[in-house]
């Protein structure tokens, strides 16, 4: 297992590290014998989040004996003081803990203020002077806000979409991060379920030593590719080259992260995923989007009120309305052909 210095926070991360999400979608029994199997794997480093349902609970279940062996990173995202001093205490109180490894503002579309009182930074600083919170960082989806959010000197760490589709330019954070004594965090090293080869992902995230690749795991099989992956160690190679590279060629440029910022439809479309379908259907195992449920929510484009609200938040500048209604063809498509399958 191979540990991983956060900047200067003295933490310690392991790579693989576990992302809690997707845990939301387990059963509680199951949740616990997966994180479970993580820690005695080796896994030290555990993100979650207020947002993520049960998942902070489970954790707590799971870790509660070996609290002080691992490396436990929360978010919020509220923005006021009131709100934030709430949220931490609900997270302590979920996890089963009296201190937070970390504290992160939550996929953050202005950077959080030091110097405002009412602020959700005026209550971690002040959890962290008693204690409860050891460091506090910061996530986003956003480039700009990133490379701001690095340079006011705030922020201990910054998660970030990080993978090998991912640009210059943002991969190019981890080394800023590096610059300035912050930890870097790696979220989305699959694209959001779009990259399926782990030994590629492992090879490739190994090429940047401070980044702490967290791996969304909901299942004993996907947990033990990445515990064999670590055991393995494999280099980087002619193969995962020419994967990496066919994968950029396909999915680089104009497709849709799955980052949910143009989020919520007033339609309910679920368009985080609706708007990427194409790939999901045919990069991921595809049976479960072909339920009554999904094809209930996929059709729900047809209702799409041109609002627009959606293209107006996205940070890709997709023509998210647009995308959708060729998702929708693509999908009905899809579905005649592998109905029967
Ligand atoms: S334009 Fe359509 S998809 Fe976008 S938010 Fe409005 S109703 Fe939803
Ligand atoms: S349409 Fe844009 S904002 Fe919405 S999930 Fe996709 S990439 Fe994110």
């Amino acid at each position: 297992m191979r540990y991983i210095k956060m900047g200067n926070t003295g933490l310690l991360a392991t790579a693989p590290a576990l992302g809690c999400l997707p845990l939301q979608r387990c059963s509680v029994e199951d949740a616990v014998r997966l994180i479970r199997k993580a820690y005695d794997g080796g896994i030290r480093f555990f993100d979650t989040a207020n947002a993520y349902s049960d998942s902070e609970y489970k954790i707590g279940l799971a870790l509660e004996d070996v609290r002080e062996d691992v490396v436990i990173a929360t978010k919020s995202t509220t923005t006021d003081k009131e709100g934030t001093w709430a949220n931490i205490r609900n997270s302590l109180r979920m996890l089963k803990t009296d201190y937070l490894d970390l504290f992160q503002f939550h996929c953050v579309s202005q950077v959080p203020d030091v110097r405002n009182p009412d602020g959700a930074f005026a209550a971690a600083l002040e959890a962290k002077q008693q204690g409860l919170i050891r460091h506090i960082g910061v996530t986003t989806h956003l480039i700009e806000i990133a490379k701001n959010c690095i340079g006011t000197g705030w922020f201990e760490t910054l998660q970030f979409p990080f993978s090998y589709i991912s640009s210059r330019e943002d991969l190019d954070l981890a080394a800023a991060c590096e610059k300035k004594g912050m930890g870097f965090i790696a979220m989305k090293g699959l694209a959001g379920g779009l990259i399926t080869n782990v030994n590629a992902c492992h090879a490739f995230m190994k090429q940047y030593p401070n980044v702490v690749p967290i791996w969304g795991i909901q299942s004993e099989a996907e947990l033990s590719q990445w515990l064999r992956a670590a055991e393995e160690d494999p280099e980087m190679n002619g193969e995962y080259l020419a994967q990496i590279e066919a994968d950029r060629k396909e999915l680089s440029g104009s497709f849709c992260r799955g980052c949910g910022y143009c989020m919520p439809c007033p339609v309910e479309i679920p368009i985080n995923n609706a708007a990427r379908m194409n790939m999901l259907l045919r990069r991921s195992p595809y049976r479960p989007y072909m339920s009554d449920e999904w094809r209930e929510k996929m059709n729900r484009i047809n209702d799409c009120l041109e609002c627009r609200s959606c293209a107006s938040k996205c940070p890709y500048q997709l023509d998210t309305p647009a995308l959708l209604k060729v998702m929708l063809r693509d999908y009905n498509e899809f579905y005649e052909l592998h109905k029967n399958d």
